[in-house]
C-alpha cells in the first residue's frame, strides 16, 4: 500500500518536472530568438534605443524584412511617424525601396490612402493629391500630368480633371446619360440629342413667370415655385425669365450671337445647340439675365437659399476653367435637395458632383 502510494507521488514529481523543463526550455529559445535580433540589428549599427523601437513597431512576422534591409535610418523615420500603421509594414518598405529618395512622410501618406499606386513616384504632389476629399484614383496619371505643367494647389488639380476641363472644352464629344433624371449632365462635353424633349414639362404661369421660354419639368417646376414662394416672404421677389428651350432654339441664338460677335466670344456665354443645359427643363434664367444682376438683393438671396429648395448655381465666379462659361449669376439648375446642399457646401460645381458622386460609381 505505502509503495503505490510512493510511486504515484514519484510519477506525478516526475510529470511536473517533465513540463516545468520543458516550459523552461521553450521560453528560454524564445528569449534565444529575440537576444539574437537583438544582437544583429546592432551588428547593422542600430542604437539601443533604435533596436527597442523596432521591437516594439515591427511585428515579428516583418522581421525578416527589416533584417533584409540592413541598417537603414528611413526605417526608423518610418515607424516613429505618427501616422505609421503596424500592419502597412510591408507596404511601406516595398514602396521606400521603390522611391529611396522620397521623402518619409510623402510615403507614408501615399501608402495610408490604399490607393494602389506603387508604380508611381512619391512625389509631394501626388501626396497632397490622395489627402483631397475628390480624389479619383481612376484620374490620378491625369492629375499628375497636369500638376507637372501647370502651377495650381491640388484642389484645383482635381476640380479641373475631374471635370474634363484639362481635355479642352469641346473636344471629347460624350451623350448625356438621361438615366441620371436630375443630375444629367449637359455641359461642354455632354450633350443631348437634336430631338430630345422631356416628356413631364408643365408650364410655369401667373407670378412665377415673366419670359417666353416658361416650361420645366414638373419636379423641377414644383421645386421653382416653393422656392419663389419662400423668398416674397423675405420679401424677395423671383421670377423665371427663360428655362426651357428647345434644340432648334438653341440653334437660331447660338447663329444669331456667332454673327453678332463670333464663335470663340459666343461659347463662353452661349451652348452650341444639343450642349444648353436649357433642353434639359431642369434649369431657369430667373429674373434679369445680365451681369448687372449680381450683388443685387434677389441675387444675394438665391446664392444663400437656392439650394434648401434643390437650385445650384450652375456657373460659379471663380469655377469659369471648370464649367466653362462665365459667371451667370441669374442661371439656377435643379439637381434635387441632396446633390444641391453637397453641391453647396463644398463649393463644387455639377462637373465635380457629377465625376465623384455619379460617374465614378
Ligand atoms: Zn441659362
Amino acid at each position: 500500500m505505502m509503495k503505490k502510494k510512493i510511486l504515484i507521488i514519484s510519477l506525478i514529481i516526475l510529470i511536473m518536472i517533465s513540463l516545468g523543463s520543458l516550459f523552461f526550455f521553450f521560453s528560454n529559445k524564445n528569449k534565444e530568438e529575440n537576444k539574437s535580433i537583438n544582437e544583429i540589428l546592432k551588428e547593422d549599427g542600430y542604437s539601443q534605443s533604435e533596436v527597442s523601437l523596432i521591437l516594439n513597431k515591427v511585428s515579428k512576422d516583418n522581421y525578416d524584412d527589416v533584417l533584409k534591409l540592413g541598417y537603414d535610418k528611413s526605417l526608423i523615420d518610418i515607424i516613429s511617424s505618427s501616422d505609421y500603421k503596424e500592419n502597412k509594414f510591408n507596404d511601406y518598405i516595398k514602396y521606400y525601396l521603390k522611391n529611396k529618395d522620397a521623402n518619409i512622410k510623402n510615403i507614408i501618406v501615399i501608402v495610408n490612402s490604399g490607393y494602389d499606386l506603387s508604380n508611381y513616384p512619391a512625389s509631394s504632389l501626388l501626396a497632397s493629391l490622395v489627402l483631397e476629399k475628390y480624389y479619383i484614383n481612376d484620374n490620378v496619371a491625369r492629375y499628375l500630368d497636369y500638376g507637372n505643367s501647370h502651377n495650381v494647389d491640388s484642389k484645383k488639380i482635381i476640380s479641373l480633371v475631374n471635370s474634363k476641363a484639362d481635355l479642352g472644352f469641346y473636344n471629347e464629344s460624350l451623350d448625356s446619360n438621361l438615366n441620371d433624371n436630375n443630375l444629367v449632365l449637359v455641359n461642354k462635353f455632354y450633350h443631348l440629342k437634336e430631338d430630345y424633349t422631356p416628356t413631364d414639362l408643365v408650364t410655369l404661369g401667373g407670378q412665377y413667370n415673366r419670359g417666353v421660354n416658361n416650361k420645366m419639368r414638373k419636379e423641377a417646376a414644383e421645386a421653382l415655385m416653393k422656392m419663389v414662394d419662400a423668398a416674397k416672404l423675405d420679401n424677395i421677389i423671383l421670377y423665371n425669365a427663360s428655362a426651357f428651350r428647345s434644340y432648334d432654339y438653341q440653334v437660331n441664338l447660338y447663329n444669331r450671337y456667332i454673327k453678332r460677335d463670333g464663335k470663340e466670344a459666343a461659347d463662353k456665354y452661349s451652348a452650341r445647340p444639343g450642349y444648353s443645359e436649357h433642353q434639359t427643363g431642369l434649369c431657369s434664367d430667373l429674373n434679369n439675365i445680365s451681369d448687372s444682376f449680381d450683388g443685387t438683393d434677389e441675387a444675394i438671396w438665391l446664392k444663400n437659399n437656392a439650394y434648401k429648395y434643390g437650385f445650384i448655381l450652375r456657373f460659379p465666379k471663380g469655377k469659369e476653367d471648370i464649367t466653362g462659361y462665365k459667371y451667370e449669376p441669374w442661371h439656377y439648375r435643379y439637381v434635387g435637395l441632396d446633390a444641391a446642399k453637397i453641391i453647396h457646401d463644398d463649393d463644387i460645381t455639377l462637373e465635380e458632383y457629377y465625376a465623384y458622386y455619379i460617374e465614378k460609381l
